[in-house]
């Protein structure tokens, strides 16, 4: 019985290809080798690149990019793509040397850094742009339309393939922003305030009509403070807003104590769920996909709120 499954498996190692590690491996699988660093810029890769693509993404489930420094591992997996694609807009804070130095010898873009200018929204004086774009729609298919020109530079034999693959995607995206939309009409107008661990919400708040607030800045490196917690106490008090929400890649504690602080003034929040914000959910469940992360933060949030 054990014997018998490991010759399956060996056979299914063997019909794939590029199951070895060795460079024998690599050259027997004709696709583009990729390595994207965040799970959303995966996703969007896979399905643009479709079956001439192998994504390797770096960043797992709950993994807080702010922060994530490169391992031994992931410098060679940098370093052994084709084409390396990150989101950018320093993001990736603690990477960016790596990403400099793979960016000198193959081919490496920041997909979110294709959007308009006009179109980010500022880190706040002297600094760059807010860095949370995949939570517009709109903005995130700039990113979309970036990596089909990346694959099709990198493959020009498949570019009729990325165009329609990127096409296909796009109009899954536009329907789950119609959707997303519909979801949050549900939510009296006047009730509209997210208030979450860092803010990573931003895009979403101005793309969808939110007053965002987050207890951390636009980083979780420690060297952004955390906004006075009585401020949003008192603002999610005199609004009467029902919930404030926790985040995947984020601790739990700093907004414990907003909830701790509306108690003592004698109004009652919850916890109206977790949301994904920097990170997806685990590969091979809805979440692990942009568009389950998206529609589950549209319904905790719904839920939550309305
Ligand atoms: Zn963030």
């Amino acid at each position: 019985m054990k014997q018998g499954l490991m010759a399956a498996m060996l056979f299914a190692c063997f019909a794939l290809t590029g199951c070895g590690t060795d460079s024998a491996g690599k050259s027997a699988d004709h696709r583009l080798q990729v390595t994207a660093t965040t799970s959303q810029v995966a996703n969007a890769a896979e399905n643009i690149g479709g079956k001439h693509v192998k994504v390797t993404s770096l960043m797992g489930p709950g993994v807080d990019p702010h922060l994530y420094k490169a391992s031994q591992g992931d410098t060679k997996k940098l370093m052994s793509a084709d084409v390396v694609l990150y989101s950018g807009l320093h993001l990736e804070g603690k990477m960016e040397d790596v990403l400099q130095k793979v960016g000198e010898q193959k081919q490496t873009a920041a997909v979110a850094e294709a959007i308009p200018k006009s179109k980010l929204i500022s880190a706040g004086e002297g600094k760059t742009f807010d860095p949370h774009v995949w939570f517009s729609i709109p903005l995130w298919i700039y990113a979309v339309d970036e990596i089909e020109a990346q694959f099709s530079k990198a493959m020009p034999e498949h570019a009729d393939d990325f165009k329609k693959n990127a096409k296909e995607y796009k109009e899954d995206l536009q329907y789950l922003d119609k959707w997303s939309r519909q979801e949050i009409a549900h939510i009296p107008e006047k009730s509209r305030v997210l208030v979450t661990a860092h803010d990573a919400f931003a895009y979403f708040g101005k793309e969808y009509g939110f007053q965002v607030e987050g207890l951390q800045g636009l980083s979780t490196d420690s060297d952004y403070g955390l906004k006075d917690v009585q401020e949003l106490v008192d603002l999610l008090t005199e609004k009467q807003i029902k919930a404030v929400f926790v985040e995947s890649s984020v601790s739990e504690k700093s907004i414990n104590a907003v909830v701790e602080g509306a108690k003592e003034k004698g109004h009652t929040v919850t916890i109206g769920g977790q949301l994904y914000s920097d990170a997806m959910g685990e590969k091979g469940t809805k979440e692990g996909t942009y568009e389950g992360m998206f529609r589950h933060n549209i319904n905790t949030i719904t839920k939550a709120l309305k």
